[in-house]
This record gives structure tokens, sequence and C-alpha cells, in this order.
């Protein structure tokens, strides 16, 4: 993070110096790095917020928290419903120092009431926003936050705003018949999951706070009529804005069209200061920017072996972030048709390898809702781009997981179809094996089959994949690979250089965030804080924290919340 001289108390401090903002000779006495943020750092209860979306553009005029339709506004005004006991659970620390706010120090600070919907700082004005969508490949609609509450907008230490939104803040206009609450074991993968997509370099929403409420909520987890009592929890989310397809299409779907029209300039004047001053074709270049974004996301989910597991048109957000945590997980043994999401068994619709096809399905229903703004031959144009980018990316991030230059040609996708085919022959964790991939020697002189095998080793979930079958077919490959790499030119050092800033070593595995939760529901938060603190490295070998790399152990292979998640939260 840079450090600005504006920032700083202490005109002389040696983090201004690093930066580069100032020049002077650093003394012993110096600032260690929290002392000096905490000079700028402020209480969340003393900031002063604003609220563009409520000021310039129109809500529905009844404030009152009771389940209806919505016509003609883009959201509703409502207050959270207060909990009766919060508690600090988690705080996510680079991004308070990148908002400039303290860490609340006891639970009963103003700060944690602000966090538990139980009080509000100066100029929020809270809301929720009126949307609709497309669930499982039909029209579902009128959704809209039926848990989460916009609080207002800040202004980050880097100028860009963001807005705060509670999710499980209570019931809103748009909560049907559920209770507007979340359970703590959702709201702290939520958490875990959101920041640590954010240090693996996967644009995404971030979360500032977990707290939990001290108020049960009733949830029958698996569907099968064993509801149970489970503690409640509110996650602070950050973004610079949560808007949805969903918002656009619901539009569409009752002919709002210049509510619509509305929406997206304040959207572009927002958000998109580059695309102003207005043009006729703003609104087509923005699609085709918001097309390239989500090829951008996609590829990266792919890339770190991310499944969202529910991309309806109402969790792709307009920005190209990854929005709405839920029964997402991460690949374990390499396969495309994998999803964690119970809900999706039967189909399979948000698999890990259809993720991008979705993408582009969900794309052209929002093209379709903006037929009334923007003519069909440039919304053609938009999907087309998020074809040409995704396949750019792709190979590009798979390129850099190979540790070769580029995708070049008919023989290198060869290659990498070859392998990704092996990974799914026999059980094989798609982190690991990659990541220990650039530790295989494959300098010409190391011919020892047994060298060139150990190191992948450790990826495999059964004893098929150490079968000299197997093992032939894998070694085969590696030479194939190693001949490639010979013609590349990339010495050693800088294959493996290139390979480990593209895979991760460390991600936060189903079966880790399981066991934070355990922890977490018997009072013990410190399993989650060393996922957090983890996993703000992800690229870096951490040698202490060795066995937050390793395979799935055999426990986890069926166990709830660890290989199978509904979406009940
Ligand atoms: P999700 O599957 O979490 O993306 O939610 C889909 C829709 O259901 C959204 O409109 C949510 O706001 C709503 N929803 C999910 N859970 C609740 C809840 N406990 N109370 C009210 N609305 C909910
Ligand atoms: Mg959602």
């Amino acid at each position: 993070m840079r450090v600005d001289i504006e920032d700083c108390i202490e005109r002389s401090c040696p983090y201004c110096v690093a930066s580069g903002a100032i020049s002077v000779n650093a003394d012993a006495d110096a600032p260690t790095p929290s002392e000096h943020l905490a000079g700028s750092m402020r209480a969340l209860e003393t900031l002063q917020f604003d609220n563009r979306f409520v000021r310039s553009l129109p809500g529905d005029p009844n404030q009152e928290r009771h389940s209806r339709e919505v016509r003609n506004a883009l959201y509703s005004r409502v207050q959270p419903s207060p909990v009766s006991a919060p508690r600090l659970l988690a705080w996510s620390e680079p991004l308070a120092a990148e908002l400039g706010i303290q860490r609340p120090r006891a639970d009963d600070d103003a700060a944690v009431q602000i966090l538990a919907g139980n009080a509000l700082a100066a100029g929020m004005q809270p809301y929720a926003a009126r949307y609709g969508g497309h669930q499982f490949g039909s029209w579902a609609g009128q959704l809209g936050d039926g848990r989460a509450i916009t609080l207002g907008e800040l202004e980050g230490r880097d100028g860009q705003r963001v807005e705060l939104q509670l999710k499980g803040a209570g019931p809103t206009a748009y909560s049907r018949r559920s209770d507007g609450r979340a359970v703590l074991r959702s709201s702290l993968r939520e958490f875990l999951c959101s920041e640590a997509m954010h240090h693996l370099g996967v644009p995404t929403t971030r979360a500032l706070s977990l707290v939990s409420t001290g108020d049960q909520v009733v949830r029958d987890m698996l569907y099968d009529g064993n509801a149970r009592a489970e503690p409640g929890a509110i996650v602070t989310r950050v973004a610079p804005s949560f808007l949805r397809f969903g918002n656009f299409e619901i539009l569409a779907a009752h002919g709002e069209h210049e509510l619509m029209r509305q929406l997206l300039d304040s959207l572009i004047n927002d958000q998109h200061p580059e695309l102003a001053p207005a043009r006729a074709e703003v609104h087509g270049i923005w699609f085709e920017t918001l097309c390239r974004r989500t090829a951008l996301m996609i590829a990266h989910w792919m890339r770190v072996g991310f499944v969202h597991g529910v991309m309806n048109t109402d969790n792709m957000s307009v920005l190209g972030l990854t929005i709405d945590y839920g029964p997402y997980g991460w690949l374990e043994g390499f396969d495309p048709d994998w999803t964690p999401n119970t809900t999706d068994a039967g189909q399979h619709r948000y698999a890990f390898g259809r993720q991008p096809q979705i993408a582009l399905w969900n794309l052209s229903r929002l093209a379709g809702a903006l037929m009334p703004l923007i003519d069909r031959e440039t919304l053609e144009a938009g999907l087309d781009a998020y074809r040409v980018e995704y396949d750019r990316l792709h190979r590009a991030f798979y390129a850099g997981k190979l540790g070769i230059a580029a995708i070049a040609d008919a023989d290198d996708e060869r290659l990498l179809g070859d392998l990704l085919g092996l990974l799914g022959e026999v059980e094989t964790d798609y982190t690991i094996f990659f990541r220990r991939l650039a530790q295989v020697p494959m300098t010409a002189s190391s011919d020892d089959e047994a060298q060139l095998l150990e190191p992948l080793d450790a990826a495999f979930y059964t004893a098929e994949g150490r079968q000299p079958e197997q093992r032939a077919r894998l070694l085969d490959w590696l030479l194939r690979y190693r001949r490639r790499l010979a013609a590349g030119g990339l010495d050693e050092a800088a294959r493996r250089a290139r390979m480990d800033a593209h895979n991760p070593k460390y991600v936060p595995r189903n079966y880790l965030a399981q066991l934070a939760i355990d922890a977490a529901e018997q009072g013990d938060t410190s399993v989650l804080e060393r996922l957090l603190q983890v996993l703000q490295r992800p690229y870096e070998d951490q040698p202490e924290h060795e066995d937050l790399a390793a395979r799935r152990p055999e426990w986890a292979r069926h166990r709830v919340g660890c290989s199978a998640l509904s979406c009940s939260s």
C-alpha cells in the first residue's frame, strides 16, 4: 500500500521515504507502519458519509420494512433492524488501512454498533436496492436486497469512493418470506473468501468486518426438514457499487426505460469518469467495458480454481467484481463438472468448467434488457468482445501457470489440453499440482524419472495417481513440456518465478473455512485469524504454514460444508 505524505503525521516518517514521497534520514525512533497509519486512522463513528445513489436517483416513497412489489424506483429506504449483543469477530486490517478506519477497540464501541446495524454514522442514508434476475436459467421477477442494506459512501485514502453495506441486517421491502438475517457460517465464509480473493488478485467486493449479533437464526441447512437455531452474524461489505445485472433487468421487465437510462448514466458518471463527457455512444462503450471486465473476472476464477456456485444474473456485478459469496467452493481435485452447490446437483449449470459460458449467457440477458438504450449491433459487439477477451486472458493466464511466454500455437494448445485431461483422469489437486509443477527440474540433464515425478506426488488424492501406467503418461507429458520450455528460452529461475506468480500456494480451501467456522461457533476466532493472515500472501511460500497448503484430508471428503453446500445461509 502506498503511503501519502498528506496522511503522515510525522514529516520524517520512513514509510513516506520508502514510497518516494520525501527524502530524509530516518532515525531509530521512527514509527512502525501501524503507528504511522494510526496518525491518520479515524474511528468509524466519526466519519462523514455521503450517498450519491439516494441523493440523485428516484426511490420508493414507502420506507416500511414489509415485503412488497416496488415499481418506478431504484431502491427502498430502510433502517437496519437492531440486534441484541454484537461482538466483533473479525476485522480486515488491510481494507481498514485503505479506508483509514481504526479497528474498534471493544465490543461496546460505537463503531461495533454501526457494524451491527444498531446505530448510524453521520450522513448514512440506508437503503435496499431493487433488482430482479434470471435464476438457474429462468426469469425470477423481483428479488432485490432482501437482507443487504447499503449504509452510505466513503472516500478511501486513494480518493476512490466506496459503499459500505451490511449483509444480514434485517428485513427490507425485498425480503419476501425470509427474515433478512444471515448465519455465522455463511457470513464467515463470505468474509474470509472475499478478502482472500482480493489478495489473490481477483476482482471482488471486499469485507471490512464480521460481527456476531447475539441473536439466533433458524435455518434448515440441507432443506430436509431439520431446521435448527444457529448464531446470527453480519458482514460489512465494501465495493464502489453493489449494482448487479438484475438492477437493469427489473427495469426492462416493467418497461421503466427512462429510469433505466437514469441508472446507467449515474453508473457511468460515478464509476467510469473516464468515459465522460457523455457522447452518444457512451452506453455502448460502457457495455463493452463491462463485458471485458467480466471476462477478466472469470479468467481469474479459472486460474485460481474458484467456483461461484450461483451465477444467477442477480449475482453478477456491473463492475465485473465477484459478488455474493454463497455456496461457492474451491476446486480440490481438478474436475470441470464440479459444483459445490447442492441446489445445482442435478444440472451442474454452474460447475467450474461452465463458468465462462454462463457469464456470456448472463451478459446476453443484460444485453437484452439494455435494448431500449443500446442498439443490437453494439450489444452484439460487446458480447463478441467478451469472447475475444476471455480467450486472450485464459491463454495468458495458463501460459503463466505453465511458465511459458504464450500459448502460441496448436501444439501449445494440445500441451495444455492434454495436461488438463490427465489431471481429470485421476483425482489431482488443481492448486498443488500447478504450484508443484514449478519445482519439477526441467533442465535437460535431469533424466531421472523419479526426480521428475516426485514433486507432483503430493497432488494426488488416491494411489491411482501413482500407478505405473499413470506415471508413464505424466512422464510423457513432462518430457513434452520440457521440450517446449527448452524452445521458449526462459531459464529455470525465471520460469519458477513466473509460475509462482500465477499459481497460488494458499487458497481458502473449503475444509479450512469449515474448521474456522467450527472454532468460531465455539467462540474461538484464532483459526480464522490465522487463515486471514496467511491468505494475505497467497503466492509466497510460508514454511511455518505448510499445513494450510496441504490436500483436503479424507474426513472432509463428504462432510457438509466441506464438499457440499446449500443456498441456506
Ligand atoms: P442469494 O442466493 O443470497 O444471492 O439471494 C437471492 C435472493 O434472496 C436475494 O434477493 C436475497 O436478498 C434474498 N435472500 C436470501 N436470503 C435471504 C434472507 N435470509 N432474508 C431475506 N432475503 C433473502
Ligand atoms: Mg444474491
